[in-house]
């Protein structure tokens, strides 16, 4: 089959048939028709956004001979030329090969002289921050007092290499780059328009692996025609990407959840066999994590030839928290897996690492393997703990006398709004179920009616029997608040200087950027007393 470079073929001619740029091009529309005319347009985004086809169409618009508009004909002289890329008056620059300031300075010269043929002399200046500074300086001349009959349109990946001075005198767009499902559409679209039998999900592989350029997508497509033959189907075009069966990254999630190291060894090495691109697939992963995240927050986001079931039995399998430390070690991962002895070490490496961490982010529901594994405990974790303090519910009929420790016999009552009030008072002394306590000055606003009342109501609750409760107001050395304290420090220190010892945290430390929050640790074998 003889056969066109589809991105040549299928470049579009007019701001109609450009996809996934609307806000763009709704303005530019609108400013074409209403002939408010800038002198110099500024299109910035990532490589294969549509950037140069856009400064073409601005072009036409301004040159068409029919008149300035947003639907230039497309039939006229300038309009064929510029679509055949041999219109006079239309200078198109790469500044990634022209950055000499001699050239720029010649061509700016050239520009003091009316257009030939057309309306404007257009300046296309792609990769403009490739510009040396006194080349930048040349334009800036031009640009300071435009003559007339002088159209610049720049386009550049990197805007922040351009100089202020340059910026502020240009009309700035910022293209966006192209979803995949608008990539997936536009490919569809072609491929009935060439009568090239397709299976949707291959369009998926293909425009996921174009990363947001259409123009990428379409020279993927060039390639998919020629290796597939008559039908692009899914099995192809992942064989011709080598790309992931999206079934080994839920796998890997699916393991880590249940934990099983030695499996998930074995889908690296199994995906590896299969000489898929171990590198890139980190990136699949990293996406795989981010959708389940996603679908967390906002289920219906989801895409249609996406798997959702797979998805949302992973949301429920993970907390939010975990999936992002597990992107963040797969995106670290991904920069570690040059380094390694080979992928398949590198990419094990990060199956592990996410496994190292996994139990200790969830360890609730996971017997404590080590002391210091499970030091590192998430909010929920805490949160789950408190819980089951409070579920602690001594039922202890048979218990008739207070034996003296003031401290046990809070922990076992149901006190309610009365606990803050409990856990100030230092037991003084007692005697057939009268309690005097004391309180300190600084605590006497506990002392309301209500509290000791409730205080008074859960003794009598926990004795079976009539209490009185007396308290007074003194100094105090120990009461229960106080206590806790106190062996909260100190387990707090000695899990601390634990964890820092720890070679998992310290690898996070050095290589995550990350910082151990003293009050998130919390010792786990101090649980449920
Ligand atoms: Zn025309």
């Amino acid at each position: 089959m003889s056969h066109q470079v589809l991105a040549r073929k299928w470049r579009p001619k007019n701001f109609d048939s450009l996809v996934g740029q609307e806000n763009t091009v709704q303005a530019l529309v609108n400013a074409l028709d209403q002939e408010r005319l800038h002198h110099a347009y500024l299109f910035t985004g990532t490589r294969g956004v549509g950037k140069t086809t856009l400064a073409r169409i601005l072009a036409k618009s301004l040159n068409c001979e029919k008149g300035i508009s947003s639907n230039s004909c497309g039939e006229c002289s300038s309009c064929l030329a510029v679509d055949k890329g041999n219109f006079v008056d239309l200078i198109e620059v790469d500044a990634a090969s022209n950055t000499k300031v001699d050239e720029m300075r010649e061509l700016l010269e050239n520009s003091q002289y009316a257009p030939t043929s057309g309306r404007f002399k257009v300046y296309i200046i792609d990769e403009v921050h490739m510009l040396s500074n006194s080349a930048f300086n040349a334009m800036l001349k031009t640009l300071e007092e435009p003559p007339e009959h002088i159209k610049f349109i720049l386009a550049t990946t990197d805007p922040k290499k351009l100089p202020v001075t340059v910026l502020s005198r240009c009309l700035q767009f910022n293209l966006k780059q192209m979803t995949v499902e608008k990539i997936s559409n536009h490919l569809d679209m072609i491929l009935g328009e060439e009568k090239i039998k397709f299976e949707k999900k291959a369009l998926g592989l293909i425009s996921k692996s174009a990363k947001g350029s259409m123009r990428d997508a379409l020279s993927i497509l060039d390639q998919a025609i020629a290796y597939s033959g008559n039908e692009i189907s899914e099995e192809k075009i992942s064989e011709m990407l080598g790309v992931v069966d999206n079934n080994f990254l839920t796998e890997i999630l699916f393991k880590l959840s249940e934990n099983k190291g030695d499996d998930l060894i074995e889908i690296g090495c199994g995906m590896n066999d299969k000489n898929i691109a171990l590198d890139s697939t980190l990136d699949d992963l990293a996406s795989l994590i981010h959708r389940v995240s996603v679908y967390q927050v906002a289920p219906s986001n989801e895409l249609e030839y996406q798997n959702n079931n797979e998805i949302k039995k992973l949301s429920e399998l993970f907390t939010p928290e975990t999936l992002q430390l597990l992107y963040q070690i797969v995106i670290n991962g991904k920069k570690d897996i040059y380094l390694a002895p080979d992928l398949l070490t590198g990419f094990n490496t990060t199956l592990l690492r996410m496994l190292a961490f996994f139990p200790s982010m969830q360890s609730e529901k996971l017997e404590p393997k080590s002391k210091e594994k499970n030091m590192i405990t998430s909010d929920e974790v805490i949160s789950e703990k408190k819980n089951s303090k409070e579920r602690v519910i001594v039922d202890e009929k048979d218990f008739q006398e207070f034996d003296g420790d003031w401290h046990e016999l809070v922990k076992k009552l149901k006190l309610g709004i009365a606990n803050s009030l409990a856990q100030e008072c230092e037991f003084k002394s007692y005697q057939d179920y009268s309690f005097e306590l004391t309180l300190d000055s600084k605590k006497s606003h506990l002392m309301q009616n209500n509290y000791v009342e409730k205080l008074e109501e859960s003794l009598i609750n926990h004795f079976n029997k009539k209490v009185k409760v007396k308290i007074l107001v003194d100094e105090v050395q120990t009461t229960p608040a106080i206590k806790s304290s106190n062996e909260k420090s100190k387990l707090l220190k000695e899990t601390e200087s634990a964890m820092m010892k720890d070679g998992f945290v310290k690898d996070l430390i050095e290589n995550f950027d990350a910082q151990v929050v003293p009050t998130s640790i919390e010792p786990l074998n101090n649980k449920g007393k």
